[in-house]
């Protein structure tokens, strides 16, 4: 069993002493809850944490990492609180190990295939911090070490799990020896026979494996030599699972896979040009095969991986697979990003260094810039895909969605029906508002009712242009419907008043005159224009009256008449054209909020801010979609509401300020109470964009406890 002096000893190569001491005191905490608890195998569980610490250690990883690896299961599998392990270990050490907890909570087990990249990316999405995923790639290397003491199907279960998903995030972030690894442990469990097979072919060529792998690196050396590059060559069997994916791949036998050894030369020399010049040494040696070059130093892989790869009719007409990289090249690809997890106080990263965690940076599509070493030590978070969150169907399904989405926008991603009908959704079993913002690994059920309907309301807090499309068209159907309801309603009434009868002037020719009078093609056109307002009852009667009897009519508004209407008030508002727009009292709704109309009886429409109490009151029937569509600036009364330390002066000071935006205040009051200014301003500013900024230069004034925008002063 590895002990923690065994730990500490590797530590104290690279940590200072006080680190060194919350390492040994995360032991003993550890071992103290742990206490009592033995693995499947038998053993004490601090095995476990252990084991999964030394692995980090030997990665030379920052100290707050190593603690993480000693109490990663304390919260999941004992009383520990987080809040203790933030008490006893700080903040950092507590973020990691709440990381994990929640990673530890999601399983991926037997999904399809098509399923696991989505799952990869739940998992680096969910790792906010580097650390814990490398954290929880040493955990799960443990439990693939010591998965025979697990039950048949649960180590066939895990180990999908650890080939779908672990081993290729290992390998996104390049570290190829756990890739190598959790590939080879999860092979011996998903197919046993084949690799007991090639387990077998591998052991027992070995005797004439070396023997030929000495040669050809003697070959190689000697040459290198001649020309005075120094390196070293290794020649090694490839893992297991590499070979048999290579027999699969390429439908090949065992003894057809020449390149079961790989040998790689691993130049002392750390200028790239080097390793060009020890291509041309082995390829004047041994034929090249065609086709085989590689330059994976001028176009690096995705996770950074440099490297010449080349392959050539060896001495005995074998082909012979070989790579080429320099020692710094050699370090990242088999620690990856690990090999940059260093304590390199005092130094600078050198150009190179950092223009890898650049690249690999960008592999991973993190965004932010790495200003130090420092930082990207102790602070590198994987913001990997800030924009998306993943989430689980019932039936266990990954799905992403952009960042604010909520179980409505799920809904609709399902089917459009599903998204009408949804009446209130599930997240892990508990009832959520509908507006609830999906977080990542949630798992979400919808509620739906036949017969029910979408809201106007989930516009406000839908974020996918699938759901918003789909309630859109609904919405305006709806709306269409409604005014066309309200129209008649409002004829009919508007008629009978005037002792007439709206049915019988149906199909009369003066109907069709008024039709053509408003450039309209049918009566139901006519018909929901009132119904939004835009043409009043009270007009339309009176081309009636006007032909029973010779009165003088109320003239329909002409063309030059309207648009100057509504220009007055120096907006127009889209969708509504030549309709009169009034701004309600109450709420004083400026450019920049979101504004509701209301089709009053004969006064057009009344706009409101969409938060107006008075609003709420109104006849829903009646409330119609209007946006701001400011083509000319006009400034609007706003009246907003100051407190601030009672002192002689207050009100010139913070008037100042406002006047300062060149913004006319049109009054000004003030109210005190023991120590307290209460100032009323009406100012008049052109949107709420000036409005914050007036605001956010007031309460940069000192004496300025608050400020608020109020409905009426
Ligand atoms: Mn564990």
């Amino acid at each position: 069993m590895l002990r923690i002096n065994d730990i500490l000893d590797k530590a104290q190569a690279y940590l200072p002493a006080e680190e060194l001491e919350m390492i040994q005191k995360a032991y003993i905490y550890s071992a103290t809850v742990h206490q009592g608890q033995v693995r499947l195998s038998g053993e004490p569980y601090l095995t476990h944490p252990m084991e999964v610490a030394g692995m980090l250690v030997d990665m030379k990883m920052d100290s707050a990492t190593i603690i993480s690896g000693l109490l990663h299961d304390t919260i999941e599998d004992t009383l520990t609180t987080r809040e203790q392990i933030e008490q006893e270990f700080g903040k950092d050490v507590a973020f990691l190990v709440g990381g994990l907890t929640k990673l530890s909570r999601i399983s991926f087990g037997s999904q399809e295939e098509r399923q696991a990249e989505n799952f990869r990316k739940m998992i680096l999405a969910m790792s906010a911090d580097i650390r814990i995923l490398l954290v929880r790639l040493a955990d799960r290397i443990h439990n693939m070490r010591t998965l025979q003491y697990q039950k048949p199907d649960r180590r066939e279960y895990i180990a999908r799990e650890t080939m779908d998903v672990y081993a290729p995030l290992a390998n996104r972030l390049g570290i190829n020896w756990m890739k190598m690894e959790l590939e080879d442990l999860a092979f011996q469990y998903i197919s046993p026979e084949a690799y007991q097979e090639l387990d077998t072919r591998v052991a027992k060529s070995q005797e004439s494996r070396n023997r030929y792998t000495e040669e050809v690196k003697g070959i190689i050396f000697r040459e290198l030599e001649k020309v005075s590059i120094r390196g070293e060559v290794e020649g090694r069997a490839k893992h297991l699972y590499g070979i048999y994916k290579k027999m699969h791949e390429q439908r090949i036998n065992f003894d057809e896979v020449y390149d079961v050894i790989a040998f790689r030369i691993i130049l002392e020399s750390d200028i790239d040009k080097t390793c060009y010049e020890a291509l041309s040494i082995v390829h004047a040696l041994w034929k090249p095969v065609p086709g085989r070059f590689k330059d994976y130093i001028a176009m690096p892989k995705a996770n950074n991986y440099q490297s010449l790869h080349t392959a050539v009719i060896g001495p005995y007409g074998e082909r012979v697979e070989i790579q080429i990289r320099t020692r710094s090249m050699h370090e990242w690809a088999e620690k990856g990003i690990a090999a940059h997890w260093r304590y390199k106080e005092g130094r600078a990263f050198q150009d190179h260094e950092d223009n890898q965690i650049k690249k690999l940076r960008e592999a991973l599509e993190i965004q932010q810039e790495i200003k130090n070493p420092k930082e990207f030590m102790s602070n590198l978070k994987l913001a990997l895909f800030p924009e998306e969150v993943y989430v689980f169907t019932p039936h266990g399904d990954v799905k992403s969605f952009p960042k604010g989405a909520t179980p409505v926008d799920f809904a609709y991603s399902i089917h459009t029906d599903v998204g009408h009908q949804c009446t209130g959704a599930k997240v892990n079993r508990s009832i959520v508002p509908l507006r609830y913002q999906l977080q990542n690994g949630d798992q979400v059920e919808i509620i739906t009712q036949a017969g029910h309907h979408p809201s106007k309301d989930w516009l406000k807090f839908v974020v996918t242009s699938r759901a918003i499309s789909k309630i859109r068209n609904w919405v305006n159907a709806e709306e269409k419907n409604s005014s066309l309801t309200l129209g008649k309603d409002l004829l009919e009434k508007e008629f009978r008043r005037n002792n007439l009868k709206f049915s019988t002037y149906l199909k009369s020719d003066e109907i069709r005159k008024v039709l053509s009078e408003y450039s309209l093609q049918t009566l139901d056109d006519l018909i929901s224009q009132v119904g939004y307002g835009r043409i009043s009852a009270k007009q339309v009667v009176n081309h009636f009256l006007a032909a029973e009897a010779p009165k003088e009519p109320e003239a329909p508004p002409d063309k030059a008449k309207k648009k100057s209407a509504a220009p007055s008030l120096g907006i127009s508002l889209t969708g509504i054209d030549d309709v009169m727009v009034k701004f309600a009292k109450c709420c004083n709704p400026i450019p920049g909020d979101e504004i509701a109309g209301y089709i009053s009886r004969g006064r057009g429409i009344v706009v409101h801010t969409q938060k107006c109490p008075h609003l709420q009151r109104l006849d829903a029937e009646r409330i119609v979609d209007v946006n701001w569509d400011v083509r000319e600036k006009h400034a609007y009364p706003v009246h907003i509401k100051v407190v601030c330390t009672d002192r002689k002066g207050v009100i010139t000071e913070v008037s100042s300020a406002i006047s300062s935006f060149d913004v006319n205040i049109s009054s000004a009051r003030v109210e005190t109470t023991d120590m307290i200014a209460n100032l009323m301003f009406v100012i008049d500013v052109y949107d709420t964009q000036q409005l914050n900024a007036i605001f956010s230069a007031i309460r940069q004034l000192k004496i300025v406890h608050s400020i608020e925008r109020i409905s009426k002063g």
